[in-house]
């Protein structure tokens, strides 16, 4: 670790939550660090661990509610170069890169597999932590390997050594730096087809609100969890500036100057209440950053 390099990494003290999640709740982190390249993310991401900091990587924010009242640092991937290379039909994509430019890229070269998670707002970084899916299509179906910092070491795993399951997987405590996928060629109309298409689907079934994207889990076996929380009569349902989308019940949108506690209590409402009426208990797929709570990333 060079403690040189992190006094010249970019720091904002007292961060606002507003510039690092899509949920843009009120408050302010302790810290968030932005490095520019390589060097010094793995530089801070060492220093953070060493000394035991409480602290979450973010990529853009898009399935986080942090919590304003716990002390937290974030090492944003958010200035860091983005990179994308193809070799050998095997494409390289840095972690900080967002899905929709990965897409963008194949559809030039007629690859497919990022046609239908273009819409999802996240980084190959996030993406891959979340297993992130949708449409039938998920990051692991192309993904060949990724490279992480794990205890300080750099190293490539396979897809096969990863743990993946429906939205998660077992990479935890660990930086992904990189990933390549192997990539099948299709027709360049079928791929700019299947795009539009569900960006169709998107556009007419999510709010284009402040949000996370569903804020449940579907749970196993049973409707849709957007379909319980609406048989509970919560739809449009607000507590101060955080309300249940009227779009889809399984959203929850900030509405302007919602706070952690706002949108945290609808959340709460909504289990309570499903469980109540169907006995079904619901799954955050948000993921909630907050010391005071037992799920959460402390
Ligand atoms: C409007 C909207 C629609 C959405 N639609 C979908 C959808 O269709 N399907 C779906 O699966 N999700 C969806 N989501 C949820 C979200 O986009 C995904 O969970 C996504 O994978 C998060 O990516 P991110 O870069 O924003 O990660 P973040 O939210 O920043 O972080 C998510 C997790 O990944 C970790 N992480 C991020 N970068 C790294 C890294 N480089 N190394 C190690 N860990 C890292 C973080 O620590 C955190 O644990 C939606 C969200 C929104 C706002």
């Amino acid at each position: 670790m060079d403690k040189e390099l992190i006094l010249k990494t970019k720091f904002v003290l007292d961060e606002e939550i507003k510039n690092l999640t899509t949920y843009k709740n009120a408050g302010t982190v302790s810290g968030a660090f932005y490095p520019k390249n390589q060097k010094e993310l793995i530089n801070v991401y060492k220093f953070l661990t060493k000394y035991h900091f409480p602290f979450i990587i973010i990529g853009n924010g898009s399935n986080l509610l942090i919590d304003d009242k716990s002390p937290l640092f974030v090492l944003s991937t958010k200035c860091l170069e983005h990179k994308i290379s193809i070799k050998n039909n095997i494409l390289s994509v840095s972690s900080s890169t967002n899905l929709y430019e990965v897409y963008n890229f194949c559809s030039k070269k007629s690859l497919t597999g990022f046609e239908k998670l273009a819409g999802i707002p996240a980084t190959v970084g996030g993406a891959i932590k979340n297993n992130a899916s949708a449409f039938g299509q998920s990051i692991f179906d192309c993904l060949t390997s990724i490279k992480i910092v794990d205890r300080g070491k750099i190293k490539t795993i396979s897809k096969d050594e990863i743990n993946y399951f429906y939205h998660g997987t077992n990479l935890k405590n660990i930086l992904i730096l990189s990933a390549n996928f192997q990539l099948k060629h299709l027709n360049k109309c079928e791929i700019l087809n299947n795009y539009i298409n569900c960006m169709k689907i998107r556009k007419q079934n999510q709010p284009s609100f402040l949000c996370c994207g569903s804020v449940f889990k579907n749970p196993p076996n049973c409707k849709s969890a957007g379909v319980l929380i609406e048989r509970c009569r919560l739809k449009g349902i607000a507590i101060n500036d955080a309300q249940i989308s009227q779009k889809h019940a399984n959203f929850i949108v900030n509405n302007c100057n919602a706070s952690f506690d706002d949108i945290y209590n609808l959340i709460t409402l909504c289990k309570r209440k499903v469980f109540f009426k169907f006995g079904v208990k619901l799954e955050e797929e948000v993921e909630i950053i907050s010391k005071n709570l037992k799920k959460s990333h402390f």
